[in-house]
């Protein structure tokens, strides 16, 4: 069902308007300062406890997407650094991470946590100077979440025995993790506590445009005292991935990333018996009742895709509102669009930073093209962009179906669609009539309601009355070519174990 003409939208956003003054806030600049950081001009691999320079000796540039100016100079590891680091994790593994007593390995997961909790402006600056991400994003919510994630998996680390009674959980071995750049330090985080805490070992690959954070916490590590090899950190690019998830002396694979990619990783292990977790794409429903709390739902729809530049998986990408009061959340919706800051991500008054890289931005705006290309009504606000860096404004898309194929892919940018809906029947087939499973959210005053559709969305998170909440206590996962597995929580310690028969 099309959402109604043009016309009908425009007269009703006049009449909130004249209820509703708009906002023509002009903020100061208030840029976060660099004064505290260090970022060293050229960057090792981190093996064996040490920083060590690459056998390939070939070297690549981080930029910050924002000014497009080069950050550091990254070490490329090729196969056989991938090799001498599996080695380095697995005589880990072997000689002193796997006999430590648990509560001694605990500690230093304690450690690490707190060593985030003191650098976390650091760590904070230099994330968004290398992914563009608005600096109140990764103050706020990436570098707590990952020393929260230490934390919670700190306190595992001696219990395991509750946490699977009567059983008795061994590690699995050496552990390859392969990670995006959307949450760099969160994701190495998730990755990372459960599989020491379970008594894993680590070899690390951070995606090739966000390695900055990774490397610091190697140096973090180093500082910890942790025994030499438990965590390596080899930078590069998919050959470097491809490099770890082939290597035979490698017990699991742990993979956030593109749906491809993650096929093409479950091909690659067949038949070697390596264990492996998969948290891929996502094309996550958003859906409004009409008995919703219309402004928090505004400010969910929000949150859902445009903070972040809509660079994470579980977006709330496709919006179904019912059809009686779409004019309504659509009108209130493009009024909060017009506030909303894009630009320096480096100033805290930011709420859409920059594009990642430039092939993601050629991509999103491939999307906005098709979009109109397939018939659909676009809506972007007429605030100018920065002239340097790579930046997309807000993008919303009306009069979109279930065929259109901004509807059904993976988008991963700012860009919303909206569809309306009648009847809870409709919203559950639409909004489970795509390939992926990652995420939901639902809206509506109704608990009768939430618990009906959190039953019945194949989605591994469903978030009721809010959108993009984590914990480290809670799992995430997906379904479908979401992926499988789940990371976060007591489920998150179940990949990184096995069972004595
Ligand atoms: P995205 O679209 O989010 O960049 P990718 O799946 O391309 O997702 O990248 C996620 C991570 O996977 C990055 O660290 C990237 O270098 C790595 N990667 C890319 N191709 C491969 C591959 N063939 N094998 C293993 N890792 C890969």
């Amino acid at each position: 069902m099309s959402i109604q003409s043009k016309k009908s939208t425009d007269k009703k956003v006049k009449a909130t308007k004249k209820s509703i003054p708009a906002f023509e806030w002009k903020y100061a600049p208030a840029p976060e300062s660099t004064d505290h950081i260090d970022i060293k001009p050229q960057y090792e691999l981190f093996i064996g406890g040490k920083f060590v320079k690459p056998a390939t000796s070939e070297y690549f540039e981080t930029t910050n997407p924002a000014n497009n100016k080069v950050l550091s100079s990254i070490a490329k590891a090729g196969a056989s650094d991938v090799d001498k680091a599996v080695k380095a994790a697995r005589k880990a593994y072997a000689q002193s991470w796997q006999k430590m007593p648990a509560r001694e390995r605990g500690k230093y997961l304690y450690r690490i946590a707190r060593l985030i909790q003191e650098r976390a402006r650091e760590f904070a600056v230099i994330e968004t100077l290398d992914g563009g991400k608005p600096i109140r994003e990764s103050r706020d919510i990436d570098i707590p979440l990952a020393a929260n994630h230490f934390f919670y998996y700190a306190g595992w680390a001696d219990k395991l025995p509750y946490a699977f009674p009567n059983r008795k959980p061994m590690p699995l071995g050496v552990a390859g993790q392969i990670i995006p750049w959307n949450f760099p330090l969160l994701m190495a985080a998730w990755k990372i506590a459960p599989a020491l805490a379970t008594g894993n070992t680590v070899v690390l690959k951070p995606a090739e445009t966000t390695p900055l954070t990774a490397l610091k916490l190697a140096e973090l590590i180093q500082e910890a005292g942790l025994p030499e090899g438990v965590v390596n950190v080899v930078t590069g690019f998919g050959d470097t991935g491809a490099a770890l998830v082939n290597h035979a002396s490698v017990d699991k694979i742990a993979f956030t990333g593109s749906t491809p990619v993650g096929k093409y990783i479950q091909k690659a292990i067949a038949g070697t018996g390596k264990k492996v977790t998969l948290e891929l794409g996502g094309k996550a429903a958003n859906i409004i009742f009409d008995d919703a709390p219309i402004d928090q739902a505004v400010e969910g729809i929000v949150n859902g895709i445009f903070f972040n530049q809509g660079h994470v998986c579980c977006a709330g990408s496709r919006l179904f509102v019912q059809e009686n009061i779409a004019s309504t959340v659509i009108a209130k919706l493009k009024r909060r669009m017009k506030t909303l800051v894009v630009g320096d991500p480096m100033d805290k008054n930011t709420d859409i930073g920059a594009i990642n890289s430039a092939a993601q931005l050629k991509k999103i705006q491939h999307y906005i093209q098709l979009g109109q290309q397939e018939g659909a009504e676009i809506y972007q606000t007429d605030q100018a962009l920065p002239d340097k860096g790579l930046f997309c404004k807000p993008t919303l898309f009306l009069g979109t179906s279930q065929s259109h194929r901004i509807v059904q892919e993976e988008i991963f940018g700012p860009v919303l669609t909206i569809q309306t809906f009648r009847t809870i029947e409709e919203v559950i087939e639409k909004a489970n009539n795509i390939p992926y499973g990652l995420s939901a959210g639902v809206w509506t005053d109704k608990g009768s309601k939430i618990f009906n559709l959190s039953n019945r969305l194949r989605a591994g998170v469903v978030w009721a009355n809010t959108y993009n909440k984590f914990d480290p206590a809670s799992p995430f996962g997906g379904y479908k070519e979401s992926g499988f597995g789940r990371e976060g929580g007591l489920h998150g310690l179940y990949p990184y174990v096995q069972f004595e028969h």
